[in-house]
């Protein structure tokens, strides 16, 4: 059986070593130059391959029900598989990385594989086409191919300045969850946040819309000219993108004293024990001792209280609120481009889950990013990758 996988990225490497293994002959068409460029870049050039906590709820996808099963019938076996490709890991708070940590020794061990088992590989050629009578015949643009059963491993448009080859799924009769950006930079509305670009702060994130929290994460804040960006951010950004595409209006609250161990209300005389030690001080020398100068400087400026007002003389509960949950008015994501990977995908409803054939079209299997899941950062979206090309390349003889 002739199998030609479009894509040689994470999935598709993974799904090509499985079937060549189940005696499929497999061609890999990757449009790039190289195999894998994408996976050079991850972690930092570290390559964030998986998670020791591995938790289904670090998921999303508009089909959860069907997530579980591709998910569970496979997470077990991830570390397995490197471990058989030699890879030696280093565990970092629960983040696996190769020991080397270089993304690299990920890719060249995927790549020996490939070539020991005599798979063939197709660089810097682009799929432009695919049509299905008996066989598959595939068109790129410099050449034309045939084979029996087609696996698509095209990931989505994150991290990319252009492209995705959502159209090739889409030509297929495939429907797609809207595609946004997810694990990106959050923008904002408003106005002052050149004043508070370059700081990193410790904080409490809650996610809200309207009344609801919908998400709360804890981590580092990058404040930036634009908004906010850190991994904390990051994991905020797939459920923003999906409720700005139904027009939502979302804040994101950020405790700026998430060090203090207490409620509001005892922070509050925290703050006001504080003010009578510091009696002389201005309320800028005041906060300084636990606060950014910049982050106070935007505080004082809303709030319009002058840098050296008596704590006594201001709006206290003003205060108060703001260090407890800065509202932050989410305008946008960042785009395609600055974005780890995309919410959003072709249905899971539209695959078998155990097989992850397509019911549209047989033959076909759909593997990696263009499906509807995406991750949480810590390795979940390549942890995604390696599961669904796994199982697409232990059921390409079903
Ligand atoms: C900067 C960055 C950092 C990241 N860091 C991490 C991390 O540390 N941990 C983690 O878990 N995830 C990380 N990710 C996400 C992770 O890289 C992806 O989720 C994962 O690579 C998806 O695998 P995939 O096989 O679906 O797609 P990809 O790995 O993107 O592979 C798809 C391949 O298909 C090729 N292709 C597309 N269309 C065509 C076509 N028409 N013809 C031929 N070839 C085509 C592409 O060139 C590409 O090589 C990061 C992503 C980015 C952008």
């Amino acid at each position: 059986m002739d199998v030609i996988v479009i894509g040689g990225g994470a999935s598709g490497l993974v799904a090509a070593i499985k079937m060549r293994e189940a005696g499929a002959n497999v061609t890999i068409i990757e449009k790039n130059n190289k195999l894998g460029k994408k996976l050079l870049v991850t972690g930092n050039g570290h390559c964030n391959f998986w998670n020791k906590n591995q938790d289904i709820n670090k998921y999303h996808s508009n089909d959860m029900d069907i997530f579980k099963e591709i998910y569970e019938a496979k997470n077990k076996e991830v570390l397995d598989f490197f471990d058989k490709l030699g890879i030696v890991y280093k565990e970092i708070n629960g983040y696996y990385y190769p020991y080397s940590m270089q993304a690299s020794s990920i890719l060249r061990v995927l790549e020996v594989k490939i070539q020991k088992l005599g798979i063939n590989v197709v660089l810097g050629e682009t799929v432009k086409k695919i049509s299905k009578s008996t066989i598959f015949q595939i068109v790129t643009d410099s050449n034309t191919y045939i084979c029996d059963k087609v696996v698509m491993a095209v990931g989505s448009k994150a991290g990319i300045r252009e492209g995705g080859s959502y159209s090739l799924v889409e030509d297929l009769g495939h429907t797609l969850i809207q595609v946004s950006p997810s694990l990106v930079q959050l923008v904002g509305k408003d106005n002052y946040y050149k004043d508070w670009a370059g700081v990193r702060s410790e904080a409490k994130l809650k996610l809200i819309q309207g009344a609801e929290v919908i998400k709360e994460e804890a981590g580092e804040v990058q404040f930036t000219d634009y908004g906010i960006s850190g991994i904390c951010v990051f994991n905020l950004s797939g459920i923003v993108a999906r409720s700005l595409a139904l027009e939502k209006e979302l804040v994101v609250e950020i405790n700026l004293v998430s060090w203090f161990k207490g409620s509001k209300s005892e922070f509050e005389k925290w703050l006001d024990n504080r003010a009578l030690e510091f009696k002389n001080y201005g309320i800028e020398e005041m906060l300084e001792g636990f606060l950014n100068y910049k982050l106070i400087k935007v505080i004082l400026k809303l709030l319009k209280i002058k840098e050296d007002a008596k704590y006594q003389d201001i709006d206290k509960k003003g205060l108060v609120d703001m260090l407890w949950s800065f509202k932050f008015r989410v305008k946008n994501t960042k785009d395609f481009s600055n974005a780890q990977v995309c919410s959003g995908g072709v249905r899971l409803t539209e695959v078998n889950p155990k097989t992850l054939e397509s019911l549209k079209v047989k033959g076909l299997y759909l593997c990696g990013e263009v499906l509807d899941v995406d991750g949480d950062c810590g390795g979940y979206n390549l942890g995604f990758a390696w599961i669904s090309g796994m199982i697409v390349g232990e059921h390409i003889n079903d």
